[in-house]
């Protein structure tokens, strides 16, 4: 099938691409639900030649995958997921192999079975052997009178039925490699790094991961508003008992405490803490390739895949072998992060050590320079200049592209219904008067389902225990959550209202599914987090548009189409007047909801006045 774009789409590509032709390099793109952005941003990308398109949003790169091979005939591009979602065959025909030797009654034994399908499901191309710079790739046992010894190959044996790699070869050859964000960082990342080492700008070399991520015409970032935080996060190190196991974390801590101590004017705490870490970590690694030197001696030595303690835990060699593996991979990553120009936020609990870039644009400057063109896009891009400068992007030519919504905004209005400004230090006192005007709102949708924002655990349980409506609440814990919305989600019967914390973001409630919300809570970040707290610190601005960009992805969970309705309700005053101080940096098509909800207000007030004027 052929692309055939409707509505105004031929006008925002035509836009986009005009910025671009002008010497333009960042170009966002603020246009709202139902626009299309997906097709519109790979139209774009078709028409400049070659990009890369990558989404902190998991589930739309599916959509993306949707959208290529709807639209086959016009090649738009390919999409290739992490390794972790494509089986490994040459793993599994091995491990099929093995349990095929096993006898009648072995095969029998239930607990053999589940460990054996087990293993197959954990045999991904993650940690696969070609993920090794020399990788060898075991094919069974040897025969002769040296006895049964292990037989290696060089190449993988199933490389040309590799899911994984038929999806890479084909993405990287198409014009437009579409990935998930985290396989599209590690990717251009370590390309960068190593061509960093080799002094070569143009061409990468090194394993397969790297070899074919070139510079291209165009990098598109979709639903990019919570950007800087996404690269902030996956530069974020965390030292624990999970992810580097054995490490000295108490000699990290003791370090940081002396460093902290002796700092002389002048000298930088973050510089000298990353340098220590940077040197513990480098012996750490150290004793990590010695651990897989000895596993994959003793694989060599072995008759069979024995048994081995791995990180405490019983497991077969090869499984220990192939975690192992898995481990240095990330680890090589962990330690190109630790970087001295880049200031680190410390903060150390029960469960760890985190270092968290105060900010991800000093890892990021090479990257934005490899591109001519760079398009954002979402819905919810709030304060475009402080949002770039984040990136580190300010200082390239950019332009804003706001698109109005082509929904009727009457059909989403957003409201303020309390006079509550809600805090924690006034909880005790408010929370009857929170739970009573959900459960007004309720009475106002007697036959409609809905959602509740509750932002917090205490608020979701005060409104779960005071409700008077009972019989039409649900919710949800941190362990069912995927459950409980699957299960709201599979069904528009029934009047069910679901009390939610954390369903602000990539939540589609379309329809019959939800024809009202309430945002009790202004979801502003807990200053608890050192991070938090000191980009409040020097910038309240940061802060505030944290909050608004979150009440914008809340807002946009109903009223998904043109011919959808819904309205939102907003219960804690500080979230409409943050609204309302900054309508000018709002989307257009949110101002526009703003305001068919004043009206709505106004309306019933009015009606209300004269029901009691013509009472008297
Ligand atoms: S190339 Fe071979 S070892 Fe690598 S993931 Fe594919 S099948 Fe597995």
């Amino acid at each position: 099938m052929k692309v055939q774009l409707r509505d105004n789409q031929p006008d925002i590509v035509n836009d986009i691409l005009a910025s671009f032709h002008n010497g333009t390099k960042v170009v966002v793109l603020n246009a709202p639900t139902g626009v299309g952005k997906s097709i519109i941003n790979m139209m774009v990308t078709k028409e400049l030649g070659s990009g890369y398109t990558t989404t902190p949003l998991r589930t739309l790169v599916d959509q993306y995958r949707d959208t290529v091979l709807r639209f086959d005939e016009d090649e738009l591009g390919w999409v290739v997921m992490g390794r972790g979602a494509y089986e490994c065959p040459h793993q599994i025909n091995n491990e099929n192999e093995r349990f095929d030797t096993l006898s009648d009654s072995e095969k029998q034994d239930e607990a053999k079975i589940r460990k054996h399908q087990y293993r197959l499901q954990a045999m991904t191309a993650d940690g696969a052997p070609c993920t090794e710079d020399n990788p060898k790739y075991y094919v069974g046992e040897g025969k002769g009178t040296a006895g049964k010894k292990r037989q290696y190959v060089s190449e993988c044996p199933v490389r040309n039925k590799c899911p994984y790699y038929k999806d890479r070869d084909r993405a990287m050859i198409s014009q437009n490699a579409v990935s998930t964000f985290d396989y599209f960082m590690y990717g251009i990342y370590s390309a960068l790094k190593r061509s960093e080492s080799n002094g070569d700008e143009q061409q990468y070399d090194g394993n397969d991961e790297t070899t074919t991520w070139q510079i291209r015409d165009v990098l598109t970032i979709d639903e990019a508003h919570s950007l800087p935080n996404k690269l902030v996060d996956f530069f974020t190190i965390t030292v624990s008992e999970r992810t580097l196991p054995g490490f000295p974390r108490d000699l990290l801590l003791k370090k940081i405490e002396e460093i902290k101590r002796n700092l002389k004017p002048g000298e930088n705490f973050s510089v000298k803490v990353s340098d220590e870490f940077g040197v513990m970590l480098t012996e750490y690694m150290n004793l990590q390739d010695q651990e897989m030197a000895y596993l994959k001696n003793l694989a060599d030595e072995s008759d069979e895949n024995v048994e081995v303690d791995y990180q405490g835990k019983q497991m077969p060699l090869d499984d220990a072998i192939r975690k192992h593996k898995k481990f240095l991979y990330r680890l090589k990553f962990v330690r190109s992060s630790v970087d001295s120009k880049v200031e680190f936020v410390y903060h150390s609990d029960d469960t760890g050590i985190y270092l968290k870039p105060y900010s991800a644009k000093a890892y990021m400057e090479t990257l934005w320079g490899m591109f001519d063109h760079i398009l954002l896009s979402s819905a919810t891009f709030f304060d475009v200049e402080t949002y770039l400068a984040d990136l580190g992007l300010e200082k390239y030519s950019w332009k804003l592209i706001d698109v109005p919504s082509s929904f009727d905004s009457v059909n989403g209005p957003i409201m303020t219904v309390s006079s509550l400004y809600l805090n924690r230090k006034n909880f005790d006192t408010t929370i009857q008067k929170v739970v009573e005007k959900v459960d007004e709102i309720l009475d106002q949708h007697p036959d409609d389902r809905g959602i509740v924002h509750c932002f917090s655990g205490t608020y979701r349980s005060a409104i779960m225990k005071g409700s008077q409506r009972k019989e039409r609440i649900m919710t949800h814990d941190s362990f069912n959550r995927t459950e409980v919305l699957k299960n709201f989600t599979s069904s528009t019967e029934g009047n069910k209202v679901l009390v939610s914390v954390n369903m602000g973001e990539g939540v589609d409630l379309k329809d019959d599914l939800a024809r009202f919300q309430i945002i009790v809570k202004a979801p502003f970040l807990p200053i608890g987090d050192p991070w938090i707290a000191l980009h409040k610190e020097r910038s309240d601005r940061w802060y505030k548009a944290q909050t608004i960009i979150e009440l914008m992805q809340m807002a946009g969970r109903i009223v998904r189409s043109k011919e959808d309705y819904g309205v939102t309700y907003i219960v804690d005053r500080n979230a409409w007047n943050l609204l309302e101080q900054n309508r000018k940096l709002l989307p257009s098509w949110f101002v526009q909801r703003m305001d068919a909800g004043e009206a709505v207000r106004k309306k019933k007030i009015d009606s209300q006045m004269n029901d009691i004027l013509a009472d008297l």
